[in-house]
């Protein structure tokens, strides 16, 4: 960071002209040996291309970054002029900071200088003060590497404490939107110091203001009843940090033009490929009324408008996470977070109070807030302001007199060119007609770019001011994998380009063509990916599909749809016929799992009142006792046709698998059959908690996070206004299953999964992060699984199992990797 001395310090100057204010304060940087001189030449070249014009009379001249070698050692200087220098039409700079900096330490600066802006009597004070110690006391950041203070140490009449944030990103949007809400959970007044600059903790804009980079120190002091709990939770939240998203990849569609002709370059945003004509999105203008004869009225407008768009912001939180879960989601809450920021609110307030109207004191505040961040050369800065301003015409929209030039989305598919996509336009794309998108500014991790992935639109970002300049309706094709917008490719180009997209969206080959490899990590690990099956035939299938052999066979679809149960002898046929297919893989034939939702006439079941809590599973066949053992008879006889093991539903106590257990062992040695491995399936909670005791009784878990979730939710798998919340993914069900695997280590227990989570990409990652080693899928899901098995390695698997099981909801496990959904 860079040190401000006091010889690089000059108050009450003069200066003639702007050049000549320059020119002083790069004296100042050449006298203590920052910069050559030369550099006076590159901080006016620089004025020429660039407005270094901060606001409220500071401005920070620096030279061009080609200049670099001018500069000694990294140094800032400030030049006072308490008369005031014309800086460019209608802005006076007052206090000059010059910038030479070797690499980005000036951005500390800028942090620093963008706090400073929003105190105007330290401005103005800085302006005039004849003391150069007030300039650097008020410049100078803390040291990084040490610590502000002891922590604990009394600040400002209540308790602090020191913290680094976390965040790979610093403390943005999301971070300073779960801190400002964490913090007003508390009764107690809560403050934020980054530097010279405070924030109060409960303002998103106020935290957002600090400028705060990852690993930035940062302290936190509260005053109040629950200042010690608010402390250690806020210092808890900032130092987890948001988690990186994660990226699961895919297939990519390899292609490449022949003849590249006007080729505009970006970043990679979201892969894929569109081909199709490009569009410019227009921006709207919002116009409204300067003045408004009564304040009362104005004030209650701006009230009901806040109130309606936060309404708004929740509904479209909601929709967009159903649409394209929930990282792509979480940016609307923090936009709802804004929009209870006591201090936007209160500025704006005070502004109508001087006769503004309602949106006229609303834009005002959200750009005075928005503009200097916009300025500055950090893209992340200046995603904030997109934010702010995105959530700011949220609220004008509603208090507008006019729209001018509503923009259109279109009607017919196109390559949508933009200067930038708000989350608010990128949660209205419809990819029926937005084939893909390239925005001028913005980058893979806005959040335009992670709602286009998991819409599965292909996009570009970042791909500088040309992309504004291409002429409608022409053709292009957008290459999201590598960031490229090819316009008006040859009809070569474009036959292949098609030809790849039909490749990549069709039938994704590459995995398919895969799909008999095994599913090694990439760091070596091999997972085994099994089919769920129900009928023998299936099993076929499974092994075409690229199935290991068959981790869940549904015996009681044997059972179903019929007047009396199956012979043993058509059993016999059925098992034998499925390990046959398998031809030595393993077939893991479940015995019958009937009750709850399945019932079957023959068996004259009564009617239960909870039929999930009723007798099902194994209990029914400890129930019926001729029908298990006819089951286990023809399992037994067909394990001579291939390499079956035995799987028990339902098993809710030890003492129902010692008595499953002792019926198997008779029936076995009744046939003079061999020994089979035996698993019980591990869905119902008391199993988890007993699972100590189960392993040391069976060879092999398989987790049915189908049961286990309803069962530990209390939410009826099936029914339909808690389907969405009877999620696998939930951390409960989460830790539940590390249970289970930590109790089967050391007992040469195998544990797998077959419920529907195994066959989810993210779900997949997860568990065998948690140590499973076997997952059971649908058939058409195999290909697909071990390919996301091949993109990780074991390390990051087990990181990210480490982060979905510190989560507190499904939807913050899901949040955790890009286009998860
Ligand atoms: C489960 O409960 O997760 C499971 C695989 O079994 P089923 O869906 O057949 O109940
Ligand atoms: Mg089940």
């Amino acid at each position: 960071m860079l040190e401000l001395e006091t010889a690089n310090v000059r108050v009450g100057a003069v200066a003639a002209s702007k050049e000549d204010a320059i020119r002083q304060v790069a004296a100042l940087l050449a006298r203590s040996g920052c910069i050559v001189p030369g550099y006076a030449e590159s901080m006016l070249a620089r004025e020429k291309v660039a407005n270094t014009y901060l606001g409220k009379g500071v401005a920070i001249p620096h030279g061009m970054p080609k200049d670099r070698e001018l500069i000694r050692r990294t140094g800032i200087a400030v030049l006072q002029v308490p008369g005031g220098v014309a800086w460019q039409p209608g802005d006076t700079a007052r206090l000059i900071v010059g910038i030479a900096a070797r690499s980005d330490e000036h951005l500390e600066v800028l942090g620093n200088l963008t706090g400073l802006l929003y105190d105007d009597e330290m401005v103005a004070r800085l302006a005039v003060t004849p003391d150069p110690g007030e300039v650097i006391a008020a410049l100078s950041a803390p040291r990084v590497d040490a610590p502000l203070s002891e922590p604990g140490e009394p600040f400002e009449a209540g308790l602090a404490v020191d913290a680094v944030v976390g965040s790979a990103h610093g403390l943005h949007a999301r971070p300073a939107t779960a801190f400002a809400e964490a913090a007003k959970g508390f009764d107690a007044e809560v403050m934020v110091r980054h530097g010279a600059h405070r924030a109060n903790g409960k303002s998103l804009a106020g935290l957002l203001r600090l400028g705060v980079k990852a690993h930035g120190r940062v302290r936190i002091s509260a005053r109040g009843p629950e200042a010690s709990a608010a402390l250690a939770a806020l210092k808890r939240l900032i130092e987890e940090g948001e988690p990186e998203e994660i990226f699961l990849g895919g297939p990519t569609h390899g292609w490449a033009p022949r003849a590249a002709g006007a080729t505009v370059r970006g970043l990679a945003a979201s892969p894929g490929i569109a081909i199709g004509p490009v569009r410019l999105l227009r921006q709207r203008k919002i116009v409204v009324e300067r003045c408004a004869k009564d304040p009362e009225r104005e004030r209650r407008r701006l009230s009901e408008a806040i109130s309606a768009a936060r309404a708004e912001l929740q509904e479209l939180h909601h929709e967009v996470r159903e649409k394209s879960g929930a990282a792509g989601a979480a940016i609307f809450l923090a936009h709802a977070e804004f929009l209870s920021d006591p201090d936007l609110l209160a500025r704006a307030e005070r502004r109508i109070a001087r006769a503004e109207s309602a949106g006229w004191a609303w834009r005002e505040t959200i750009e005075e807030e928005a503009e200097p961040l916009a300025r500055l050369d950090d893209p992340l800065l200046a995603g904030r302001a997109t934010d702010l301003r995105d959530v700011g015409a949220r609220v004008l929209r509603r208090l507008a007199g006019v729209i001018e030039g509503e923009c259109e989305l279109p009607s017919e598919p196109v390559i949508l060119l933009a200067d930038d996509l708000t989350p608010s336009d990128a949660a209205a794309l419809d990819p029926a007609r937005v084939l893909g998108f390239c925005t001028s500014g913005g980058g893979p991790t806005s959040h335009a770019a992670i709602i286009a992935r998991s819409l599965g639109i292909p996009a570009v970002a970042g791909a500088g001011p040309v992309v504004l300049h291409q002429r409608e309706g022409v053709a292009a094709v957008l290459d999201g994998d590598n960031g490229f917008l090819y316009i008006d490719p040859s009809p070569e180009d474009l036959a292949a380009a098609r030809e790849a997209q039909r490749g990549w969206a069709g039938l994704r080959g590459a995995e398919h063509r895969a799909r008999h490899e095994p599913a090694l990590t990439t760091d070596g690990v091999r997972i085994e990916v099994v089919a769920n099956t129900g009928l023998a035939r299936e099993a076929a299938q499974a092994v075409e599909a690229g199935g290991e052999g068959i981790g869940l066979m549904r015996s009681e679809f044997l059972f179903l749809e019929r007047a009396t149960a199956p012979s043993e002898e058509e059993q016999y046929a059925a098992y034998r016929e499925a390990a046959e297919a398998l031809a030595g893989l393993p077939l893991i034939i479940r015995t019958l799992d009937i009750g709850g939702d399945k019932a079957v006439p023959y068996l004259d079941m009564p009617a239960e009142e909870n039929p999930f809590l009723g007798v099902r599973g194994i209990r029914l066949c400890l129930a019926h006792p001729a029908l298990f053992r006819t089951q286990l008879r023809a399992i037994f006889r067909a394990s001579a046709h291939g390499s079956i093991k035995i799987m028990y539903p339902m098993i809710a106590s030890v003492s129902e698998l010692r008595e499953a257990l002792a019926i198997t062992e008779q029936v076995r040695q009744e046939l003079g059959a061999g020994r089979l491995d035996v698993g019980i399936m591990i869905e119902v909670p008391s199993a988890v908690v007993m699972a100590p005791e189960l392993a040391g009784l069976v060879d092999f878990f398989s987790i049915g996070t189908n049961d286990l979730t309803q069962y530990v939710l209390a939410m009826d798998r099936g029914h339909p206004q808690l389907a969405r919340q009877a999620d696998g993914l939930h951390p409960a069900v989460l830790r539940m299953i590390d249970q289970t695997v930590r109790a089967a280590a050391g007992k040469s227990t195998w544990v797998g999964v077959c419920g529907g989570v195994a066959g989810e990409p993210l779900g997949a990652v997860i568990l065998i992060g948690l140590g499973v080693t076997e997952l059971s899928v649908s058939i058409p899901s195999i290909a697909a699984i071990k390919a996301r098995i091949r993109d990780v390695s074991m390390a990051d698997a087990q990181a990210l199992a480490r982060r979905a099981l510190a989560c507190d909801s499904a939807e913050a496990v899901r949040g955790l990797v890009k286009g998860a959904g």
